[in-house]
């Protein structure tokens, strides 16, 4: 069913953000018939190579959101730190999802959490420190923690591991004393993230519970279904995710990470309002995609639930993998004709021109027939890009 705000193909979709999400919206606005515009002010970035307007203003140039606005029926955002002025700005005049209050709410980690105490959510033991009074009155049961900032954090940058209250107070310093969160350092078993999907109708749909592995910090490896989870804890996962978006009142994809502690507790990790890395596999091996699931929420087309057609697993692409003599020697393209010779490989490169050590460059999914199929295949993969086994 569709109703009179529904924006059909044929119109133009804008995005505020220009990276690899950005890129897959775009390519999945365009098979289903969109024109995309991106803002973005890199001239070269993943999604305004690819998409049909590239406007290459920053985020709050009010040229650069006019333009934006003018070309496009509805806007979305590809990363969490777009400045919640430019949603508000941009929400004013066109369907915005998400709306710039999920938004806020998701840059924050300490909103974050508060959002996770109201919607019955179990998270992590934290305070918040703003001020050195907050600091001194830190209980011992943080401790050992980790300092986050609250604010601008990806990747395991903004983090700082703790062990004690002068670490903790250095560590303050050492993020110029902005305001964080610290946690308790959690026992972890198993890290895994739920995709979730809300409509302005509030028909909500889920992909599977995917299951994660990170490497410095940075998402290494998906495996869905998730190989230790159980049913119990994947039914607890996806219940939450939903009652978070619920409880947001969002409209678009929202990506909820959890931990399952060693004693088998769950405990919500952070969101992130947009489509997330550990859901990269549903382009390949779900019947909906994340990205097809963020043009469907922003311009009011039905959801329907996703039906996962394969067993997946992503392998993330790092810079570093073009660096295989180290990050001071000549850069190598990776053997990608090898692990294409692979069955059920699939190929995702973002388009950045140059290779950094740490930086995203792309990933690959593979699907196979089953389970231990995909895992198999995945660490030949692995094993041909000089990736650790997992
Ligand atoms: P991203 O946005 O890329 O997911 P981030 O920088 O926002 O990452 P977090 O997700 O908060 O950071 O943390 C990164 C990783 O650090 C987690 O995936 C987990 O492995 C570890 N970690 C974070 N918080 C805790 C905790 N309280 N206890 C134990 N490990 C933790
Ligand atoms: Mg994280």
């Amino acid at each position: 069913m569709t109703n009179a705000k529904t924006v059909l193909p044929g119109a133009t979709l804008g995005v505020m953000g220009g990276g690899q999400l950005g890129r897959m919206f775009v390519h999945a606005a365009q098979a289903m018939g969109y024109f995309t515009a991106v803002l973005d002010p890199d001239p070269a970035s993943p999604a305004g190579l690819v998409a049909h307007y590239h406007v290459d203003t920053g985020y709050l140039d009010e040229q650069g959101l006019a333009q934006l606005m003018q070309r496009s029926a509805a806007i979305t955002t590809e990363f969490e730190n777009v400045p919640a002025a430019a949603l508000v700005t941009l929400g004013a005049h066109r369907p915005v999802a998400p709306g710039a209050e999920a938004v806020a709410v998701c840059q924050d980690r300490a909103e974050e959490k508060a959002l996770f105490v109201r919607a019955g959510v179990p998270c992590a033991p934290h305070a918040r420190i703003e001020t050195e009074a907050e600091l001194a009155a830190v209980p011992d049961s943080l401790l050992p923690g980790i300092l986050k900032t609250a604010r601008l954090g990806y990747d395991g940058k903004g983090q700082v591991r703790v062990a004690d209250r002068a670490a903790l107070a250095a560590a303050w310093g050492q993020l110029k004393q902005v305001p964080c969160v610290l946690e308790a350092m959690l026992p972890l078993a198993l890290e895994i993230s739920v995709v979730v999907a809300r409509s302005a109708f509030d028909e909500v749909v889920q992909l599977p519970v995917q299951q994660n592995l990170h490497r410095d910090g940075i998402l290494a490896v998906t495996q869905v279904p998730a190989p230790d989870a159980s049913p119990a804890l994947q039914q607890q996962a996806s219940d939450c995710a939903a009652a978070l978006a619920r409880a947001l009142g969002y409209v678009g994809v929202l990506c909820v990470e959890f931990f399952v502690l060693q004693d088998g507790r769950l405990v919500a990790n952070e969101m992130a309002p947009r489509p997330h890395n550990s859901g990269h596999w549903s382009i390949d091996g779900s019947d909906v995609s994340q990205f097809e699931l963020q043009v469907r929420t922003l311009t009011g087309l039905p959801l329907v639930a996703p039906r996962q057609h394969s067993p997946s697993v992503m392998l993330n692409l790092l810079g570093d993998l073009w660096f295989p003599q180290g990050a001071s020697a000549a850069e190598v393209t990776p053997p990608w004709a090898k692990v294409l010779a692979l069955p059920g490989v699939h190929l995702h490169l973002y388009g950045k021109a140059s290779a950094r050590p740490g930086r995203k460059m792309g990933h690959l999914t593979v699907t196979a027939a089953s389970a231990a199929e995909a895992r198999d295949v995945a660490l030949q993969a692995a094993a041909l890009l000089g990736l650790p086994a997992f």
